[in-house]
Order: C-alpha cells, then structure tokens, then sequence
C-alpha cells in the first residue's frame, strides 16, 4: 500500500507548478505522475491528466501512546488468532523448499515452519479496522491483507497464490523476525514503524526482509545467514 494507480489527477500551473492533483481523493493531496497519461486542457488555465501512476504517502493521523498500545494489542491478538486459524491446516515444506533455503535459514525453523497455499479464499482483514478508520485512518493507507501475497503469522505462512522461491524466502525472514523478537516486540515494531513512516513499505520490519529476499534473488547460489542479518538490524536498532 501507499502507492496507486491514479485514475484521474488535474494540475493548475498557475499555482503549482509541478504538482500534480489527485481529485478522486478527498481531501485532494499532490503527487508526482508519471507518464503514460492524456492531458487535457479546459479552457479554465487548469489542465487536467488522465492516468499515470503516482507514488503517495498518505498522512496518518497523530495517535497518542495509548492509542498506540491499543493498535499494537489489537495487531497482536489478530496475528495469534489466524496463526491458530491455519496452522492445522498448513503443511511442512516441501523437500525441494527446504533444499533451496537450506542454506539460509536454521534447520530447525524450517522444520517448525507451515505454509498454506489458498485457493478461492483470502485472508481476511483485521476486525479493528473499523475502530482505525473512525480514529481517523484513510482506509487506503490501511495495509490490505486480501491483496498480499502472503502473510506470515508467527510460524506459519498463509499465501494468496502458489510459492515462488523469492516470496517464501521473503515470508521466511519474518518467521526469523517474530522469533528473534517474540510477538509483542515484533507486533509493536511493525505498528511503530507503520505509524511513523506513513506506509507499508517504510516499515523497517518489510524493508529488512525485502532486503534479504532482493539478495537471495540476486545470488540463489551464494549462501548467507539471515538470522545473522536480522540480529544485526537488532542490534543496531534499525528495527
Ligand atoms: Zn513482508
């Protein structure tokens, strides 16, 4: 989430040069566009773009710390609850998984690991949502879980679509994450670094484990530690 395709944006040179409007929101906010798209000029001095995509960072609203534990409860218990949902469902990997990420990651979180593939279901959006939009949240700037393609809860991994290697790789360094932090540091790092950074990607939770998944991608054959990786990013406190 944070980015989007934009299906109708307008700019007034006159005032802003350079900044682009995106009327379909409410209240309207600026964005850089990029082409592909149609300009069209009324005879007002606005012009109006038609498609384009723009990347966005929506603002969030400013909670208070009590607020702040409440979403990072809310995150937790929802985790541990679809953990329970599907792990009797989830499976262990297969052997040519476990081969490929053998290298990377310790044996025995790769034996405790379980994935489920769905097919015509997805993952529900947390319940508390309702509660963050009436706090104030832009529902877009609310992470979409039916449109990920996988989430892992704790040590188990539920996916939207069949595994590729980079995406069980990338569901895989999260499993090391919750179990280097345990759930509630990882559930209050991952709200934190939401809150703070405006959006999905800017969590540094996704930003490490993208990361390591772009690395592996790069060099499937060249073998590194991700539990080493991520004890670094504790240790230095990126997370
Ligand atoms: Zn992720």
């Amino acid at each position: 989430m944070g980015s989007g395709l934009v299906v109708f944006v307008a700019v007034d040179r006159q005032r802003r040069q350079n900044s682009w409007f995106v009327l379909h929101r409410s209240p309207p906010f600026v964005a850089p566009v990029t082409p592909p798209c149609a300009i069209v000029a009324p005879n007002d001095g606005s012009q109006f773009v038609i498609g384009g995509t723009a990347e966005y960072a929506m603002p969030l609203p400013k909670l208070d710390d009590v607020q702040i534990a409440w979403v990072i409860k809310e995150v937790a218990g929802y985790i541990d609850r679809q953990r329970q949902t599907y792990r009797e469902r989830a499976i262990p990997l297969e052997r040519n998984q476990r081969t490929v990420m053998q290298p990377f990651f310790p044996a025995s979180w790769l034996d405790s690991t379980r994935v489920v593939v769905l097919s015509g279901q997805r993952v529900m959006n947390p319940p508390f949502y309702g509660d963050l939009i009436k706090m104030g949240f832009d529902p877009i700037t609310l992470p979409d879980f039916k449109r990920m393609n996988a989430i892992t809860f704790l040590d188990t991994v539920v996916s939207h679509a069949s595994f590729t290697e980079r995406l069980l790789f990338h569901e895989l360094v999260h499993v090391v994450q919750y179990e280097k932090l345990g759930l509630p540091k990882f559930t209050a790092k991952y709200v934190r670094g939401f809150l703070s950074g405006g959006s999905y990607e800017s969590i540094p939770l996704e930003r490490n484990a993208y990361e390591l998944d772009a690395r592996f991608a790069a060099a499937p054959a060249k073998p590194f530690s991700v539990e080493a990786e991520v004890e670094d990013w504790i240790r230095a406190g990126k997370f």
